[in-house]
This record gives structure tokens, sequence and C-alpha cells, in this order.
């Protein structure tokens, strides 16, 4: 029974009181979105489990053992979105997106779900932006989406964080290079963990991914993906820094990045800190050339990224960004009798329909915990109407910071002589 009051494992809220850091974050990722040509795409939480376990692959850890999957009442096995990129594509090739304007651009922000050890910076329900690109194999829009990522973090004030990019190939190149791998990997086969042994055969770069500190001392010795590339992909990834460079961001090039999906082809990139503890990967993305048609689309050349909102403001906090708090209350009216009462819920709605916030009473306290409740709530301003402030058809407004008062006629300018009194008030301007 205790658990009514308690929320699920590895999930969280946001208060009214923080939801605004949320608002202006995502606010500022969709945004900056807009200014690359990306528009925002709503999707379902839920999919038939096939569409990822089609894209994110069977020897991934999140297909292998973080999905929520249940079968509905219908009998339907469904699962909650992991990440976006497969049920954007599967939404592009249902809606016909895939056959208009090429490249389709689309950017998305909400929750994601995976069963995992919960820890700072790993949730069970966390929250995702990212960017999608379908219809391209061109280098100028690699550059041009870790480009986006960027410009979001520099609009939302983040320093420090280091950009990793690197080539993981496509099918060509990966043949030689798992067969390498392979050789290599056989002869560590008794140390490596469970997952990573049934992972020998059918997918061994997904070793180089693995978690356990045995494995990944392991994987540091492996070969590097960068020395089995063909001259298709060496010159695509010589391109994409070339445009990178042009555009002054700043990267390394570190050849034991994978990413955790195995949908990935050519460039793959990462802005990793070290502010936030070992979860420190912020924003993971880069190309999947094949992935649209593995979901049933044509063959459309598609690149994306992802960023955990949850781990993103982790950073900023121990960055000292502050987010600009908005106003919680530009006037609140302190009643006394029915008749107040009445007035007030006038005022107060006129007030309101200038776009400034406003209330009253409407518990039935005594006039000093109104004002109590007024100081509670940061109102910038207060008033209080009475028996007398009635009959004479004018009230005193309260500067709650510096004290000053102001009377004001209680007709229908009331509103707007308010608002040019907020105006007047420095104070107001600091958000
Ligand atoms: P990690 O290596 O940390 O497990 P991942 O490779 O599984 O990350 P992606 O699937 O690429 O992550 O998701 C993109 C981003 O989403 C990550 O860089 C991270 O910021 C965020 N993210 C992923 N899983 C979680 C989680 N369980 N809790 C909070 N944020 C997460
Ligand atoms: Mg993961």
């Amino acid at each position: 029974m205790a658990e009514i009051n308690r929320a699920v494992k590895g999930t969280g809220d946001v208060l009214p009181s923080d939801s605004y850091k949320w608002q202006f974050v995502e606010g500022k990722m969709l945004e900056t979105a807009r200014l690359y040509g990306f528009n925002e795409i709503r999707i379902p939480v839920f999919e038939h489990t096939e569409v990822f376990r089609r894209s994110v692959g069977d020897t991934t850890d999140v297909v292998q053992k973080e999905m929520y999957t249940f079968d509905d009442k219908g009998g339907r096995s469904v699962t909650l979105r992991p990440e976006f990129t497969a049920g954007v594509i599967r939404s592009a090739i249902e809606k016909g997106l895939v056959n208009g304007a090429l490249p389709v651009k689309a950017a998305y922000v909400g929750g994601c779900y995976r069963y995992e050890k919960p820890q700072a910076g790993r949730l069970r329900e966390f929250h995702q932006f990212g960017l999608e690109c379908y219809g391209t194999q061109s280098p100028v829009a690699d550059a041009e989406l870790i480009c986006a990522a960027q410009s979001i973090f520099d609009r939302l004030g983040i320093k420090q964080l280091r950009l990793e990019i690197n080539s993981i190939g496509c099918p060509t190149c990966r043949a030689e290079y798992h067969k390498a791998l392979k050789e290599y990997f056989y002869g560590y086969k008794d140390e490596l963990c469970e997952t990573c042994n049934s992972r020998l055969e059918k997918n061994p770069m997904r070793i180089l991914d693995c978690k356990s500190p045995v494995c990944s001392k392991i994987a540091q010795g492996a070969p590097k993906i960068t020395d089995y590339l063909c001259d298709e992909c060496k010159e695509h990834f010589a391109s994409v820094q070339k445009y990178l460079d042009a555009a002054g961001v700043e990267y390394t090039v570190n050849p034991t990045i994978v990413r955790g999906l195995d949908y990935y082809t050519k460039t793959v990139f990462e802005f990793v800190t070290d502010f936030i503890g070992a979860q420190g990967t912020v924003c993971g993305g880069g190309r999947y050339d094949g992935l649209i048609e593995e979901l049933g689309g044509k063959h459309l050349p598609s690149l994306g990224f992802a960023m955990g909102i949850e781990r993103l403001l982790m950073l900023m906090d121990k960055q000292g960004i502050e987010i600009p708090k908005p106003s919680t209350c530009d006037l609140y009216v302190a009643v006394m009798g029915e008749s107040a009462s009445l007035k007030s819920f006038e005022i107060i709605k006129a007030v309101r329909s200038c776009g400034l916030i406003a209330e009253s009473d409407i518990v039935g306290r005594g006039l000093r915990a109104q004002m109590k409740y007024a100081d509670k709530i940061g109102a910038k301003f207060s008033m209080v109407l009475g028996e007398n402030e009635i009959e004479q058809g004018k009230a005193v407004i309260k500067n709650m910071s510096s004290g000053e008062q102001t009377e004001i006629v209680l007709d229908n300018t009331f509103a707007e002589k308010f608002m040019v009194l907020q105006l007047a008030d420095v104070d107001s301007f600091k958000l």
C-alpha cells in the first residue's frame, strides 16, 4: 500500500516550481532546431515492438535488457519507446514524408523508457530532444547536424563539452573489421562477460560499447575501425571534418566510439562532459544509412542525434548557469467581505486579459493570512480591497519590494493603469 505514495523507481516529477527550467531548455532547443530547418514531430509513446527490435537491433543492451514490452488487451506486443528514431521513421514512411521534399527534417522532444539500473543521470523514464534528417548522404548534412547540437549548447551557455567524432564505416568496410575484431576478442573469450560472449559471433562491435569494466579494458586494445575504412567512408569522414573546421566547431577523433544502437553507419559522435559523473554523455548521434530500408521504406541515407534533457539540466546546474525565473504573480488582490471579493473577481479577470498574472483569495482566508500568502508566492504588487475602497471607487497598490504605494481608480481602466504601473517598475524586467 505504501507504493501509492511513491513514484516508480527510476522515474521523477517536475514540480510546478521547477517546470520553467524545462520549458526554457526545451524552448531553446526547438527554437534552435527551427533556425536549422527542423520542425517538431509528435509521435506515440508506444509502438509495435517489432519497430524497435528491427531498428535498435537484437544484440543491443536496449533490446536485450531494457525495453518495457507488454501485450495489450488485444494481444499485440507493444513497447514504450526507448528512443525516438525508430518511431519517427515509422511515421515518415507511413505518412509519406519520405516521398515529399527531401531531406525530411524533424525535431522531437519527450519521454523515453528503458529498464536500466537507476543512478545519477540514468533513469527509467528520461527525456530526450533530438533531430532527424532523412534523404541525404552528403557529409555537409553530418556537419550541419553536429553544428545544430553545438549551437543548442552554446545558446544555453554550456561550456566545456567535448565533441568526439568517429566513423564506423559502411557494411563493406565493416565486414573486414568484424573479422579482425572477432579474431582479437576470441583471444579473451574466457574473460568477456556472458552477454559479450554471445555477441562475439553475431555482432562483435557491440563488445566495444559494453559497460563492464573487464570488457571495456579488453576493448581498449581492440583493432580500430578507422584503420579499416573503405575509400568512400574515409573520404566522407574527412569531408565532415573539413566542414566542421570551416564552422569553427572543435572536436577530437575518438576511434573507440561505436554508439549503443546497432543502426549506425559512417559518422558517429558524442558530446561528453566530466562535470556530472560517470554518465557523462549528454548527446549522441550519427548516420544510419540503412535504417529506413530496414523499417520497410526505400533506401534513404539518414542521420540524427539525441540529447538527454536530465543530464543537460544537471550539467547546467553544476556549471552554475541560471535559468531566468518567470514571474509567478504580478498582482495579488486581498479582499475583505463579499462585495470586495466580487469586485476583485472582476478586476483580476481584466488584469489577466492584459497578459499579467493576477490572483485573489479562493480559500476564504482573513486579511493577514492573505497577505502572508501573497508574500509566499512572490507577488510583485498587492492591493487591499474592502468596503471603503469599493465605496470610494479607488484602492492603493503596493510594490512589494520597494514598498512604494500608488492609488488607482477602480473603473474599467484599472487593468491598463496597472499594466503601465508594473511596466514602470524596473524589477519587472528581471523576468
Ligand atoms: P549511455 O551510454 O549513457 O547508456 P546511450 O548510448 O544508451 O547512453 P542513446 O541511446 O544514444 O544513449 O541516447 C542519447 C542520450 O540520451 C544519451 O546521451 C543520454 O544523454 C540520454 N540517455 C540515455 N539513456 C538514459 C537514461 N537511462 N537516463 C537518462 N538519460 C539517458
Ligand atoms: Mg544506454
